[in-house]
């Protein structure tokens, strides 16, 4: 895969039996900014790198726009597929760039990875693949890393992929032969090929993942977006009342067409696409909504 907006557009469309499906496109409308579709969404659910941050800076004019939201009455929730922090970690990351965020109000899909570990009873050891920096309280007891304990990690019965800093080649190779060898579960945590960072494009945990499906038959989970969990969990996140929420009346606000537009449209939401600040940045967002037949309710530059 080249490393470059086209690479990764062309990756996710090879990719595409493995995503969601696209519902009948909408007709995309142009906005100004978000506080143009307050008339019609009270749920706002942001995507973080492209949409607020890029890398660890925030995008000028983004916590205001958070801020004029909350003041007329929305809600606000940040579904992010990053998960090499703790979910602490997160929430304190965007609370002290100054999002007005409470603490339920950040989703991560590690969370969403870590809940789903506990639906394999019969795994007991865990390893996580993480940074040896990374926090691991939020994960299951005993867990272990690459670098932590790597005799553990190679005999561990299931594997939560939640971080790509670290992981090599080699690395993805010795675990290839690892589950050719014996089968285990791997939770993905996140489902990104590509994160866009102050100095270009990541390569990310889904990345790998996709590797490992196309290299060996594999119990191979992901949990984020574009997957309805991802959507399921923050829309249960922002529903602290207990009320239903009116699906039609939430709004995605997401940089990439393949995880946010894709899988908001596909778990019934509306979906609005932030072209000048991530993945589209520079592109012709246009040319590839026609390619790729997916297509937001709204674009607008920046929120
Ligand atoms: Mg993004």
């Amino acid at each position: 895969m080249e490393l470059t907006t086209l690479g990764v557009f062309r990756r996710y469309e090879e990719l595409r039996e493995r995503l969601p499906q696209m519902p009948a496109e909408p007709m995309t409308r142009p906005v100004g900014s978000l506080l143009d579709l307050v008339s019609e969404i009270d749920v706002f659910l942001f995507d973080a790198f492209g949409v607020l941050v890029v890398g660890d800076t925030p995008i000028p004019g983004t916590v205001e726009a958070l801020d004029a939201l909350k003041r007329v009455g929305k809600s606000i929730c940040i579904l992010t597929n990053a998960a090499t922090k703790e979910p602490q970690a997160q929430f304190a990351k965007y609370a002290g760039l100054g999002f007005p965020i409470a603490a339920g109000e950040v989703v991560s899909s590690r969370s969403i990875a870590v809940a789903a570990a506990e639906r394999f009873p019969h795994v007991r050891n865990w390893a996580a693949i993480l940074p040896a920096a990374a926090g691991i309280a939020d994960l299951p007891d005993g867990i272990v890393t690459q670098a932590s304990n790597a005799r553990s990690f190679w005999e561990a019965g299931g594997y939560l992929f939640l971080s790509s800093k670290g992981w090599t080649p080699a690395l993805q190779q010795r675990l290839v032969k690892r589950l050719k060898a014996r089968p285990a579960p791997v939770l993905v945590g996140n489902p990104d090929l590509v994160a866009p960072r102050e100095y270009g494009l990541s390569i990310e945990a889904g990345f790998f993942a996709h590797d490992l499906l196309d290299s060996v038959e594999a119990d191979i989970r992901f949990l984020g977006k574009p997957y309805a969990n991802a959507f399921n969990a923050a829309i249960q996140a922002a529903n602290t009342l207990g009320i239903p929420i009116d699906r039609s009346r939430v709004a995605m606000v997401g940089d990439t067409l393949h995880t946010d537009i894709l899988g908001g449209a596909a778990a019934g939401l509306r979906t609005v696409l932030v072209t000048d600040h991530g993945v589209l940045k520079g592109t012709d967002a246009e040319g590839l909504m026609r390619q790729s037949g997916i297509r937001p309710d709204w674009i607008t530059r920046s929120i």
